[in-house]
């Protein structure tokens, strides 16, 4: 099961949109995905027709210990389940302050799915914060994906994640990896975006062989800006479901492909180690 969690603590770069969209193609690829929505926003599941109202148990109820992942998630498409979020999400900050073990919560309601292979991804959406949410995230999976606008200030802050990231594998999580970086709402042929792009190979080759972004690559798929991209959540669809064709929803499906690419990849050595 790889497990990812899509995070930049800036809001608006794209991450809601990359993992309601990765996770709709990886689905229609006939892998078992599931989505956590950790946004009290909730846009995921609002992507996805999914307004989870009081009643309707949702991640909010897992943090709390009332309720299991499994009692909260429900299909929404054809192999592709949802764990949605609600407003309540932003009341864990302050009720979980204190609590000690609060960074593993969703680790261990995520354990049965890693024992028993559950799912082949699990994708969290992640808050515009490094806050306790996103800490869980952090703590539960193994890769970090991370969305990225590529616009004069798009690298500051980046280190400052990183520094997350890094304090997250010492302290809580050893296996987390920084996967790689999903350039967003990128306008090709722009000086910026190419200016951008360098810098950040710049400061990915830069970096330390013991980080856990030492591995990190730019996927070589952009998801370019896309108005049917910013439509489809008003739908409740997927942008594979509401615009089949567009190039938001060809840019997800060469994403989906590439990270496809790397279960291959990633078999590869266990398979010659066999
Ligand atoms: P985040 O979750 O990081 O805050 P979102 O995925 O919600 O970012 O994106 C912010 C806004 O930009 C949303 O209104 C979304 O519909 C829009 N958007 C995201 N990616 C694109 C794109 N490639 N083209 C056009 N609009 C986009
Ligand atoms: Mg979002």
């Amino acid at each position: 099961m790889r497990s990812i969690a899509v995070m930049n603590q800036k809001g608006g770069v794209g991450k809601t949109t990359s993992s309601v969209n990765l996770a709709a193609a990886l689905a229609r690829h006939g892998r078992r995905v599931c989505l956590v929505d950790l946004d009290p926003q909730a846009h995921a599941s609002l992507h996805l027709g999914v307004e989870a109202g009081p009643e309707m148990p949702s991640a909010y109820n897992v943090f709390t210990g009332q309720c299991t992942l499994d009692d909260t998630r429900q299909l929404v498409i054809d192999n592709l389940s949802l764990v949605p979020a609600n407003i309540d999400l932003a009341a864990t900050e302050l009720e979980l302050a204190g609590q000690s073990g609060r960074e593993f919560l969703l680790r261990n309601a995520m354990r049965h799915w890693k024992e028993q292979q559950r799912f082949d991804y699990v994708v969290i959406d992640c808050p515009p914060s490094l806050g306790v949410l996103t800490i869980n995230a952090l703590t539960a999976v193994n890769e970090v994906f991370i969305p990225l606008q590529p616009h004069f200030f798009a690298l500051q802050g980046l280190s400052k994640l990183f520094e997350t990231t890094a304090l997250v594998t010492r302290r809580l999580n050893r296996d987390l990896r920084v996967t790689g970086i999903m350039l967003c709402l990128y306008e090709s042929g722009t000086r910026l975006a190419a200016d951008v792009v360098e810098d950040l190979k710049l400061f990915l080759r830069s970096s330390d062989a013991e980080s856990p972004w030492s591995k990190a690559r730019i996927f070589s798929t952009k998801i370019r800006r896309n108005i049917k991209l910013a439509e489809a959540p008003g739908f409740g669809q997927s942008v594979l479901d509401y615009a089949p064709g567009s190039a938001g929803a060809v840019d997800y499906e060469a994403m989906a492909a590439e990270v496809l690419a790397m279960e291959v990849a990633a078999a590869g050595p266990l398979l010659a180690a066999a």
